[in-house]
């Protein structure tokens, strides 16, 4: 006999005497009490100073960044998806106690509001967690990733074809010039090849006219009449916007046309694996205890250019330096190095050859310059053979970042007779051996740090503490490309992220 089946009560449309409310709905650990509670701790009077006054009344600061907030949380980064949250997910109904700002409100708070002020909550956030023991802003790791921007990957301006356009406009000149001289040859005093120190309009109009008086009256073939009405039509223009273009480059090499503040450069995880260069930013963090303390976006592909500058905001934002500081060997320039003596930060910081200078193939290579002896006290160099290395002379020269380098030189006698001279070096004259005394004794200084017990601790605590970080942003979050455009944008867009990611890193261990 077929058993009775029984269903649970399902009145949906059942009246309650005593509705719950959104709050008893929600779990009492749930990350958005997180949210709630902590942004409701902040001291919001600069974001409060952007509201002018006047006019219709505006949603509460206060509720927006708090859904803002809790949408970067839940990998919500879409102002229309967080619109529809707000009518139809009871977390973010309580959040907002039942306001409904529409994509566009959310938009314009997110990249208008936030400007400027975003930094403020997100500094007031980690110095809360680091009264509450949860971070140790003493004790920082620091790392980048690169985030693709939210720009058109194949509308760019690359520095090297606006040089060589230049440079093709500089030959067609010259080569106009070279024409008109020999047509002219019996009538014109200016006999000069044109050099150009710099091309600009002016040059190029003042050229323009200067072959225009030369041909005046000549007999000109059509091919070249054709040419020189392309240069007058097209060169000034063609200069004008070239001009533009390097001034928003500014030194990169590259810029996105969608987004300017974008500079192309390759991304680690390349999902399309084909080592396309994407417009992007170089974002880079600073950690304690897996919470972010510090973010700053650059331009620059490489880590080590950043370093200082993002240093320099962590001590603008707490008004002191991190004590200790580890890195990877991406940032052990020797400016960087130097930066952090100076700085007093003990940098646990690997430079590029730290890895290579512990296998036995450069141990053992007595030719190498690393392995070399040198005499501090009579600035003497031994060669391979026991010979004397004199000094023959220092230079400076500068990095791309400005920074001044004094590399000296060494040289020994009698190269040519040494029977080593083949397993030695290549050129025909002495050997000569560039030292770079000041990054020597940087190094040096940081290999013991790092070999000691306690650099050995930070160094297996960074990768643990920092680049978790990135996986999660990446992986978890699934934040792999901005939304919004531009360095001021992208920086809101960042401050959020690093915002969400340590309230539901402080969630996971309140619970
Ligand atoms: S080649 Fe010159 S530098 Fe090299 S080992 Fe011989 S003497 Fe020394």
């Amino acid at each position: 006999m077929k058993k009775r089946v029984v269903f649970k009560p399902y009145i949906q449309n059942q009246a309650s005497a005593f509705p719950p409310t959104f709050d008893e709905m929600i779990q009492a650990n749930h990350p958005v009490r997180v949210v709630n509670t902590v942004i409701e701790g902040l001291n919001l009077d600069s974001l409060l100073v952007n509201y002018k006054g006047g006019g219709t009344s505006s949603y509460h600061p206060k509720m927006l960044l708090k859904v803002l907030v809790y949408s970067y949380l839940i990998n919500i980064y879409s102002s229309r998806k967080m619109e529809a949250a707000l009518q139809e997910n009871i977390h973010f109904m309580w959040l907002s106690g039942m306001n409904t700002p529409d994509h566009n409100t959310l938009n314009r708070f997110r990249t208008d509001k936030l400007q400027g002020v975003l930094e403020q909550v997100f500094t007031q956030v980690v110095i809360m967690l680091h009264e509450q023991g949860l971070l140790n802003l003493k004790q920082t790791y620091t790392d980048g990733t690169k985030i693709e921007a939210h720009a058109n990957r194949y509308t760019f301006v690359w520095g090297k074809s606006i040089k060589s356009s230049k440079e093709r406009i500089e030959r067609q000149l010259q080569e106009l010039w070279s024409y008109a001289q020999s047509i002219a040859k019996e009538e014109l005093s200016d006999t000069a090849p044109l050099v150009f120190e710099q091309i600009d309009p002016t040059v190029v109009e003042d050229t323009i006219a200067k072959i225009d008086t030369a041909i005046a009256d000549k007999p000109v073939p059509p091919k070249v009449k054709q040419k020189i009405n392309y240069v007058k039509k097209n060169f000034v223009d063609k200069l004008k916007k070239y001009e533009e273009q390097e001034q928003i480059l500014k030194g990169r090499n590259s810029y996105s046309k969608t987004d300017p503040d974008a500079t192309f450069m390759r991304m680690k995880d390349d999902h399309m694996r084909n080592s396309q260069l994407k417009p992007g930013y170089n974002c880079q963090i600073s950690s304690s205890n897996q919470f972010i303390v510090n973010y700053s976006l650059h331009h620059q592909a490489v880590d080590y250019p950043t370093y200082i500058e993002h240093m320099h905001q962590y001590q603008k934002w707490y008004g002191f330096m991190p004590e200790v500081n580890t890195t990877d060997a991406g940032y052990g320039s020797e400016e960087n190095l130097l930066f952090c003596k100076q700085e007093g930060i003990t940098a646990f910081m690997k430079y590029n050859s730290f890895y290579t200078e512990q296998t036995k193939k450069h141990k053992q290579n007595r030719f190498l310059q690393a392995n070399l002896h040198y005499d501090p006290e009579t600035d003497i160099l031994t060669c391979p053979v026991g010979k004397p290395m004199y000094n023959i002379g220092t230079r400076a020269k500068r990095t791309t970042s400005g920074f001044k380098q004094y590399i000296t030189e060494y040289q020994p006698e009698g190269c040519a007779s040494c029977p080593l001279k083949d397993n030695c070096f290549k050129a025909k004259s002495d050997r000569i051996v560039s030292m770079n005394h000041r990054l020597n004794n940087l190094k040096n200084e940081a290999r013991n740090r790092l070999h000691s017990e306690e650099g050995i601790k930070h160094r297996r605590q960074r990768s643990i503490d920092v680049e978790p970080i990135f996986g999660n942003l990446k992986q978890n979050k699934k934040f792999k490309r901005f939304n919004l455009r531009g360095k001021s944008g992208t920086n809101i867009e960042f401050g959020l992220l690093a915002i969400a990611h340590n309230l539901k890193k402080m969630a996971k261990i309140s619970n």
